[in-house]
């Protein structure tokens, strides 16, 4: 099990990110992986505070997390001979920095600028051209700076995001009692009740939750590191993603660009919920006053094709049973489901 040692939360912590390396005897070379933007937005600054304290540093741009990004980071770390890798960004440059630092082992520092999804504390990463559409095993963050200041600069749709992604825990770990139940799975209480704390957390919260509102940001950040721990003790996704993350890989498949991940998750909750017979309406409900999408035209994708991607959700992963590889859906039923949850008109 591996967990992060100094989680840093709060309004201009990421100067203190020379305290944290020194602490955790990383004095350099350290590589900062960012995107263009997220180096604007505080890889310069890392990179600066860095300098001044004789670290020595470099930084690489990449702009999507496929196969040869990850090579091309790898490559870098030993060209430099890296401690340490910093990622600095969203989901995508956090997945970078997290897969090529845990496939050279050396340790990974999480950096978040926005909370579009859980991946900012998890040891999962997600990689486009991989022959799985999910996330693989990596590493977790040895230490995570989550500054407030910076990702109150993020589009506000990103935290809508995330939001989707936390309350969507709820049928994830509903998926994992099943499995559990009927398929005698390795079921973790401690880790599922993380998850579920998260996504409770969140729905409890959703008022605060809003543009200018510092006390939201922080509890959906809380929420989403606590998502992260619960995948380290359970040693998987297991207590994160269920049917409605097998339902948003669906969706991916038949738009693109398609909406953000913890849209499509939360969407798929609200579906999964229905399907598992349990409150489905408190699930839209909360998604609907955090201001997130409820319906497949908020997604922007056709009636037909919400439908479609429900009915073959299952098949993306059919090692990981939920109540879909347990209902084995047919179109009609899954417009029926969608018909009554009011996802689709
Ligand atoms: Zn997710």
């Amino acid at each position: 099990m591996q967990l992060p040692r100094e989680v840093i939360v709060g309004n201009g912590v990421l100067k203190r990110i020379t305290e944290v390396l020194q602490r955790l005897d990383l004095n350099g070379p350290i590589l900062i992986v960012a995107g263009m933007k997220s180096c604007q937005i505080a890889g310069k600054q890392v990179s600066d505070l860095l300098q001044q304290n004789g670290i020595n540093v470099d930084t690489i741009l990449v702009q999507k997390v496929t196969r040869q990004d990850i090579l091309m980071v790898e490559e870098n770390i030993r060209r430099l001979k890296s401690r340490a890798l910093i990622g600095i960004g969203g989901g995508t440059k956090i997945d970078a920095a997290k897969l090529s630092a845990s496939r050279q082992k050396i340790p990974f520092i999480s950096v978040p600028t926005t909370l579009s999804h859980d991946g900012i504390a998890s040891p999962l990463a997600s990689v486009k051209g991989l022959d799985k559409p999910y996330s693989v095993m990596a590493q977790a963050p040895l230490a995570i700076i989550a500054d407030t200041d910076i990702i109150a600069q993020a589009p506000w749709r990103a935290v809508i995001s995330g939001c989707g992604d936390a309350i969507a825990k709820f049928t994830a770990v509903k998926d994992w009692q099943l499995a559990h139940e009927e398929k005698e799975e390795y079921y973790g209480e401690y880790a599922a009740s993380l998850a579920l704390m998260s996504a409770k957390l969140v729905i409890e919260n959703a008022q605060l939750i809003k543009p200018g509102n510092d006390k939201g940001l922080r509890v959906l950040l809380e929420a989403l590191i606590s998502c992260g721990v619960a995948m380290s003790i359970a040693g998987s996704s297991r207590p994160c993603s269920g049917s409605e993350h097998l339902f948003s890989h669906a969706l991916d498949m038949f738009k693109f660009p398609h909406a953000m991940h913890g849209e499509q998750c939360g969407v798929g909750s609200i579906l999964s919920a229905y399907l598992h017979d349990t409150k489905w309406k408190r699930i839209r409900d909360s998604l609907k006053q955090i201001g997130a999408p409820t319906t497949a035209c908020e997604l922007g994708v056709k009636d037909e094709d919400l439908i479609e991607a429900l009915r073959i959700a299952a098949k993306i992963r059919p090692e990981r049973y939920t109540i879909l590889h347990k209902l084995k859906l047919d179109y009609k039923t899954c417009e029926k489901a969608a018909r009554i949850t009011g996802v689709v008109s």
